[in-house]
């Protein structure tokens, strides 16, 4: 007899959410992590003798936020950086124009404003929109409805597809007109000086976690569930699987008998992304003070358009930045050198001479994991919000998929993960925790 009730693969947010819940309730549970660490897309770095998140940054949003409640209650600092949801002026941003000069306040309200219109007709185009209309149609009536000129419109136009690509590492024409549906963001966003890897560490107290245990094979049929690593096989009751949408469709993760509809189907809709982070930290600040971001406009802006100011973290002057969506995907192949030259080359058009080389630099290389295969899932075109839910439909009352993807109210966040590893725990103990 098997001496565990419930295997949970993967020791990400959402299995150790769920194996939290489920040893607390008493029961046995063991789980199965591919790396030699825990935490998944939540990883911390501190190799260089700075802390660097290289995953998730933000909680989008902390009222009502159960990654909130757990980050309090491990005692985790948390520091107010209110966007990362790529607000167009939450906080206060340095917008730099076409020509590389810095637009007056005045015109980044005047900006700002235009994103407001173009998302308050926006909202009615995507309600209407047909089953297998993309962001970009969709953006385009919204755009078509003001009326601007050529040159108003076009920075509106590329404000909308650099919010496509660094909200979900996605282009415009790729992802689902609904792909941004879940983009709203209630009370302060908030990011953790001290890692947020420490979320991780407090769920997995006292679990019995086994590292370097790459799963193959999940076996299901009505008396339980056998699962296959390169360390043995494990049986149990049922289980829960939270490997990321790459992992699932890989053909190194094989379900027996395969996933049934209308899991499979949710599955087919969803794809993982091209979103990574460049880190860079400098001797000395050259851009301004009081300010949370710095953005640009025109064609430079193609790949390398918006900054995140991370000083307040440490007090040492970082920023932060995206290879996201196409620039992910072009860069895939280059070198950390030629990557930080090429973001360098648009700060020097910016500021000039005063861009000194960066002394820390890191480049994440997430698309090439082979235990994440990217950095979330985005829908793709024809797929509908609730593929996230559906593909999380328990399976023969034996297998219940978690993760981020698999949450439809905040997809490709944190919260998605612990909120869906719970959920799972909820459908196991056929009761609330
Ligand atoms: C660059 C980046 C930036 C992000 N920014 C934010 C942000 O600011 N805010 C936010 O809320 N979210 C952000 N996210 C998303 C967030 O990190 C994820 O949604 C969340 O961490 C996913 O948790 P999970 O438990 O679903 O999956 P994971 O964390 O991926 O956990 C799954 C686990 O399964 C393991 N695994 C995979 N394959 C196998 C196998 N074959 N056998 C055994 N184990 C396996 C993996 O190693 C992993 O530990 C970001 C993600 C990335 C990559």
């Amino acid at each position: 007899m098997s001496p565990f009730d419930t295997i949970v693969v993967g020791a990400g947010i959402a299995g150790l959410a769920a194996a939290r819940a489920l040893t607390d309730a008493g029961r046995k549970v063991v789980v199965l992590e591919a790396r030699d660490r825990i935490g998944g897309r939540v990883w911390t770095d501190r190799s260089d003798g700075f802390v660097t998140d290289l995953g998730a940054s933000w909680i989008h949003g902390v009222t009502d936020s159960p990654v909130a409640v757990a980050a309090e209650a491990f005692g985790m600092r948390m520091v107010e950086f209110t966007v990362g949801g790529y607000q167009p002026d939450s906080r206060p941003i340095a917008y730099y124009g076409p020509d590389g000069t810095r637009l007056t306040d005045a015109a980044a309200r005047r900006f700002a404003d235009d994103i407001r219109a173009v998302d308050a007709a926006l909202a009615g185009f995507v309600a209407g929109s047909a089953p297998d209309a993309s962001y970009r149609d969709v953006t385009e009536q919204a755009l078509a409805a003001q009326g601007w000129d050529a040159e108003r419109t076009e920075r509106a136009r590329e404000f909308l597809e650099h919010r496509s690509e660094e909200q979900y590492g996605a282009w415009i024409e790729d992802l689902a007109a609904h792909g941004l549906d879940d983009d709203s963001i209630a009370g302060d966003e908030v990011i953790f000086p001290d890692g947020y890897d420490r979320l991780a560490a407090g769920l997995a107290a006292d679990l019995d976690v086994r590292l370097g245990t790459v799963v193959s094979r999940v076996a299901w049929a009505e008396g339980g569930v056998t699962v296959t690593t390169d360390r043995g096989t494990f049986s149990a009751r049922d289980a829960v699987i939270t490997v990321p949408v790459g992992v699932l469709k890989s053909p190194g993760f094989a379900f027996d008998p395969p996933l049934p509809e209308p899991n499979a189907g949710a599955l087919g809709r969803l794809e993982m992304n091209a979103f990574e982070k460049v880190v860079l930290r400098f001797p000395a600040k050259f851009w301004d003070d009081d300010v949370y971001a710095i953005r640009q406009q025109g064609p430079e802006s193609r790949w390398w358009h918006s900054w995140y100011d991370l000083t307040a973290l440490h007090g040492t002057p970082a920023l932060l930045t995206f290879a996201a969506g196409p620039a992910a995907v072009a860069t895939r192949s280059w070198d950390d050198d030629r990557i930080v030259e090429s973001v360098l080359a648009q700060l020097r058009r910016l500021f000039g001479a005063r861009v000194e080389q960066p002394s820390h630099v890191h480049v994440t290389r997430w698309q090439d994991d082979p235990f994440t295969l990217g950095s979330y899932a985005y829908m793709t075109v024809g797929s509908t919000t609730d593929d996230h839910d559906v593909l999380a439909m328990p399976i023969g009352g034996i297998l219940h998929l978690a993760g981020e993807a698999t949450w439809t109210d905040d997809p490709a966040t944190v919260t998605a993960a612990m909120e869906s590893g719970r959920r799972a725990a909820e459908r196991i103990l056929g009761r609330s925790i």
